[in-house]
Formats: C-alpha cells, structure tokens, sequence
C-alpha cells in the first residue's frame, strides 16, 4: 500500500508545479463534468490558482490523442490527452505559462497511470508544461498544489450542489416552456453558490439547498410527461459531453428526459470500497475506521438532501447510496470493484426501479473492467426487470457519431411511452379493480417513486427469478454500515 506521507511519483516527472507558480500559471481541466467543475474550478480559485476548464472539442482533440496515444489504450486517456494537446496547439495559451492537472484515482484500474501517458506526450511536445496529479491518496504530492482540510470541505459541498443542480437542469430542460430558461438558472444558481463559497454561507446546507429547489421550481413547465432515459457506464464517458458526443442533449433532442446518477455515489463508491476490502480481508485500521465515519457523514446530507427535494414536491429525488448497496447485493457480489465494478448495475437497477426502465449504458473502448459489469451484467439486470430497455454503447475515436446515435434510436425506439392524464385517470381505475400493480406502469410515471421502490418483481418473471430477487431484496442487510 502506498505511504500517503511519502510522495509516491516517479522521479522522471518532468517539471514540479511551484507555489510561486500559482501566480503565473493558468493550470487547465480536463472537460468531464460541466456544472461540477463550474464550482470545483471557482472554489480552487479562491484559493490563489487560476484553473480554466477546457472547452475544446471534435474530431480534432481525438485525431491528436490518437497521435500520442495507443489507440487501444482507454478511450478516456486518449481524448484528455488529445483534449490537452489541442488546447496547447491552438495558441491560446503560453505554454511557459500553463500547468495542467488530471486525477489519479488510486485504484487498481488504469486511471491511476493516465498522469504517465500524458506526462510522455508532453515530454514530446511541450516539456516544460508541469503536470499536476489530483489524487486523495498519496499517489503523488505537489508543493505547489495542495488539497487541505477546508478545500476538502469545499469540494465535498461542491459535488453535493453540484449533483442537485445537474438533476434540477435535468429534470427541469425538457419541460422548460421558454427555451434556454433552466440554463439561465442554473448559472444564476452556480453564480449565487460560488458567492455563498467565498463568504462561507456554503454550510448552510439545508438553506442552499431549498434556494436551488425554489429557483428552478420557480420555471414554468410544459406539463408533458416524457420517457426517461439514464445513462450509466463509465465515469469519464458517463458525464463528459465531449467523449459521449452530447448525450444528453441528443436524448432531449429525441424528446426524452435524461436522467443522470450523481457524482457523490461514485466518491462513496470509492469509500465504501475500502471499508468492503476491510469486511472481505477481515482488517481494520485507521482507514477503514475512517472511510466509515465519513461514509455515515456523506451519506446522511444525501438523504438530507432528498427530504428537503421530496417535502417541496416537484422535483424527483435523486438515488440514495444505500439503496443503491442493496440494489448491486441483488445482482453481484460488492467485491467486484474493478473500474466502476458493482455500480454500474446497481445503478441500472435502481434507474429500472424508480421510474428510468430504458438505460444507456455508456462504454469507453478499451475499458474491460466496465465491459463485464455493464455489458456483461445486462442480462442479470434483465432477469430482476423484464421490462428494462438497455443498450450498451460502445465510444472509440473510430466510431461514427451517427452509428452511435442509430444505436440509441433503436433503444428508444422500444420506448413504452408515459400515459397521458386521461389514459392514467383510466389505468388507476383499472388498478383500483384490483387487476395489476406492475413496476412498468411505474416506469412509465403512474406509480409514486416511493411505490415503485417498493414494488414486488415484475410478474413476467419466472418464479425461481422472482423468489431470487426477492430474497435478495428482503435478505440482505449489506448497505447497513
Ligand atoms: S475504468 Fe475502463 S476506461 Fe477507465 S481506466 Fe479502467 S479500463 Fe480504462
């Protein structure tokens, strides 16, 4: 295990970003998760650096990753890389004068040594550009950037906000009755939170919560009910509008509301994984002991969070991590952690669950790990949700953007659209006659969420299928910490 006292990088690392560098470098950010790093970027800057969030795009960014980069190497190190390279390319920026940052995850997957594919391409092509790692466990140390208790703090406020505003936007855009309204609010709200950062009043969270609630529900809506479509996969590909060709906006495009997990349930995922080898290895130790203690902390603003979203009544909630446990013990063993390991199907589950039946199931090519738990998990997923609709999609620098999109048609394409108000008003009356309960019809929006939880599996399943799931629902006490 590494030595988070011991500064872990190579010693060929090329040149170290300086403290006296903050005040001249730009250090630029990879483009993955737009609104978070909206906030992530403005906290940092409070702090002294001045990051700027990448914006740069197409066939370009993907033509130079692919230059410096193997094209059977992950999908995502090829288009951050390539995405770096153009940016330097461009001539917008003074390459004696930029830095650039990438994470480490510190797993046992290949994002942990993306820093050593760029760190070759730049070896190349601009040598004197330092490389920043962002990692929360002692992979690398950097004297010049330095993630402290309070920005810690602050990031972690930041992801939890963050995943409030991406659903409201979510929830919100495809009913918007003036066009452009949910994004005029959502930077109003970042512009407010980024204040709230700068003054403190971030830790009002109960506060800022309700005032993102209000300020969207405050938006005329259509009235429409629309298909929702999730969208899962891996991390990089899931969120980033540059690697999943605006997914997205494609989906709103083809009239369906996206539905996108948060990115607090992978930082959990990363956490409870610890405490999991714990468990599976019998050990305890400082770590675990701490993973624990932050798990029960993050995971209760969560549910905060959705009370607060329930009580006011307009918005869906968004998942809650321990159901989300419960969901992945359903389908596979906690153990399978490689890549985003069990959290791809336990969030398929849980979209099938609570209303998202179709799944996009988005694959970055050269990602084996993802392949087994989201492709290969497809059919277990099937067998608990009969009437889920999933297509895996396959991202590489090779494929088509209307290949791609052909694919999802087809998905969207089986489609059971949501009942209007006047075919629901007849379904309840059928229901009230006692004559079905199914999860589909929560899927299609005419159960409660909170019914559909609940929901017994479907019917069309066989018996030994249902009696399995249901064990598995009723049986099993992992998500308890
Ligand atoms: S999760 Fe997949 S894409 Fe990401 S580093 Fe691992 S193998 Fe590569």
């Amino acid at each position: 295990m590494k030595d988070p006292k011991k500064d872990n990088a190579p010693a060929d690392r090329g040149p170290v970003f300086t403290k006296e560098m903050r005040a001249t470098h730009t250090i630029l950010v990879p483009d993955m998760l737009p609104v978070h790093f909206k906030l992530l970027i403005g906290v940092l800057n409070n702090y002294g650096y001045h990051l700027e969030l990448l914006q740069n795009g197409g066939q370009a960014v993907k033509d130079r990753g692919l230059e410096s980069v193997h094209n059977d190497t992950c999908y995502p190190a090829l288009l951050v890389v390539g995405q770096f390279l153009d940016a330097l390319d461009s001539g917008r920026y003074d390459p004696d004068k930029v830095a650039l940052v990438i994470t480490q995850t510190g797993g046992g997957c290949r994002a942990s040594n993306y820093i050593h594919l760029l760190r070759k391409a730049m070896k190349k092509a601009y040598p004197q550009v330092p490389i920043i790692s962002l990692n929360f466990t002692g992979l690398e140390k950097c004297e010049g950037f330095q993630i402290t208790p309070p920005i810690l703090l602050k990031l972690l406020y930041c992801v939890l906000y963050g995943d409030l505003l991406l659903s409201l936007y979510n929830q919100t855009r495809p009913y918007e009755t003036e066009k452009g309204g949910a994004e005029r609010v959502l930077d109003a709200c970042v512009e407010r939170l980024l204040k709230a950062f700068r003054s403190g009043s971030f830790l009002r969270y109960g506060h800022w919560c309700r005032e993102l609630l209000k300020a969207f529900a405050a938006l005329p809506r259509t009235g429409e009910k629309k298909p929702k479509v999730g969208i899962v996969g891996e991390i990089y590909v899931k969120y980033s509008p540059l690697a999943n060709n605006h997914l997205e906006d494609f989906l709103l495009a083809e009239g369906c509301e996206p539905v996108l997990p948060g990115l607090l349930d992978f930082c959990l995922y990363c956490i409870v994984n610890g405490i999991v080898d714990g468990e599976l290895y019998d050990f305890k130790n400082a770590r675990t002991r701490l993973s624990r203690l932050g798990y029960r902390i993050i995971l209760r603003m969560q549910k905060k969070m959705n009370r607060l979203i329930r009580r006011q009544g307009v918005f869906e909630p968004l998942h809650e991590f321990d159901e989300l446990r419960k969901e992945a013990d359903k389908l596979l063993n906690q153990g399978v952690k490689m890549g985003e390991g069990w959290l791809i199907p336990a969030e398929m589950g849980l979209l099938c669950r609570t209303g998202a039946e179709n799944v996009v199931i988005t694959q970055p090519f050269g990602c084996l790990p993802n392949h087994i738990v989201a492709k290969g998990m497809m059919r277990r997923v099937k067998e608990c949700y009969p009437n889920a609709n999933l297509v895996a999609v396959d991202y590489d620098p090779g494929a088509t953007r209307v290949n791609l999109e052909n694919r999802i048609k087809l998905m969207l394409s089986n489609i059971r659209r949501p009942k209007s108000p006047a075919e629901e008003g007849g379904a309840a009356g059928e229901r009230a006659a006692g004559e079905k309960s199914k999860p589909e019809e929560a899927a299609g929006g005419t159960l409660p969420k909170a019914a559909a939880q609940t929901a017994p599996p479907p019917a069309e399943a066989s018996a030994p299928e249902r009696e399995e799931c249901a064990e598995a629902a009723a049986g099993r006490e992992r998500g308890q910490i």
